[in-house]
């Protein structure tokens, strides 16, 4: 996972007390934030002046992690952040690997001359850094975060608020442990942050079970009236435009998961969600098996992410993108 060599200098940098400044992916994620403020938690340990810092707000359905609070949002303290980056000796960058994954906050990133460590486990890394650890075959950056601290020795610094956030990066990003990324490793990881004080029960129930009602509406009229199949039913499209957005109030993370419903339904292979956003239209794709949505969406809608979950982006207009998808995804089925 790591050379000998990096970690011999990772273990140099860190012995002395740094600023060290953690970054991840704009609509940050429960693997962005968890790696993150996990990655935090270990550092601060040992003395380090450390700060979390994402491109945008992250859904609340996050807030629950120990020092959420601290996390920097780049969107409204621009000013702060900058000067922090500036004058920062460490940057992580967790949970992506292309500088276009956290839009403004690049600038800053690129410009500083700190000691730079991407951990990540997205495909095809394509970002400048001192150390590059990416784990495609991992489930989640919190599984990398967790197997470098282990590797550097240090695990004893992990206490429970640190494995609270690891844990839930890994709930997330495997869809609570049924996704083919989930390894007996993952499961012994999470044995050991379960060892380490997390309680399973308040970490699903501070994620999952913290509905609104204006969420489950939502989320309903979608399923009811916006989810439909094509292609002998095998590809479902879900779609949430931004007339609907206001009309069912939407807060951030409220279509978080939604994708999952189209291929939760039996003899689906793929199913992609497409909404507004900031002029654009932002689609999610997931899919079964060998099916690859990131090279799909790599391929077609300036996209990508893992085999079987990808993000994407499009500048026609919704029906126009959906059309297009429709199109192009019969290539999809084998
Ligand atoms: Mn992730």
């Amino acid at each position: 996972m790591i050379q000998q060599s990096e970690l011999e200098k990772l273990t140099q940098l860190l012995s002395t007390p740094k600023q060290i400044t953690i970054v991840s992916h704009t609509n940050p994620d429960g693997d962005a934030i968890g790696s993150s403020l996990g990655l935090y938690h270990f550092l601060i340990q040992n003395k380090h002046n450390v700060k979390v810092i994402v491109p945008n707000a992250f859904p609340k359905f996050l807030a629950w992690m120990n020092d959420a609070d601290k996390v920097m949002d780049y969107e409204k303290q621009t000013d702060d952040a900058d000067g922090f980056i500036q004058t920062s000796d460490i940057i992580f960058m967790l949970d992506f690997n292309n500088a276009s994954r956290i839009d403004a906050l690049a600038n800053p990133i690129e410009k500083s001359n700190a000691f730079k460590i991407l951990i990540d486990h997205h495909m095809q890394p394509d970002i400048m850094a001192n150390i590059i650890i990416s784990d495609t075959s991992a489930c989640a950056t919190c599984q990398l975060v967790f197997e470098l601290i282990d590797t550097l020795g240090l695990k004893h610094f992990i206490n429970t608020g640190a494995a609270e956030c690891l844990y839930c990066g890994i709930m997330t990003d495997t869809g609570s442990f049924r996704f083919d990324s989930t390894s007996a490793k993952t499961h012994k990881i999470v044995a050991e942050l379960i060892d380490l004080g997390v309680v399973k029960s308040k970490v699903h129930g501070a994620v999952y079970d913290t509905n609104t009602l204006d969420k489950l509406q939502l989320v309903s009229h979608c399923l009811c009236n916006n989810l439909h199949l094509h292609h002998n039913n095998k590809i479902a499209v879900i779609t949430f435009d931004a007339e609907e957005q206001k009309k069912f109030n939407m807060q951030k993370g409220d279509t978080e998961g939604l994708v999952n419903h189209g291929l939760s339904i039996n003899g689906v292979l793929v199913s992609g969600f497409f909404t507004e956003r900031d002029g654009i239209i932002k689609i999610s794709f997931r899919s079964k098996g060998k099916i690859d949505v990131n090279a799909f969406a790599r391929k077609y809608f300036e996209g990508g992410g893992h085999v079987n979950a990808a993000g994407a982006k499009s500048t026609l207009s919704l029906p126009d993108t959906v059309q297009k998808f429709i199109e192009l995804s019969a290539e999809l089925i084998p």
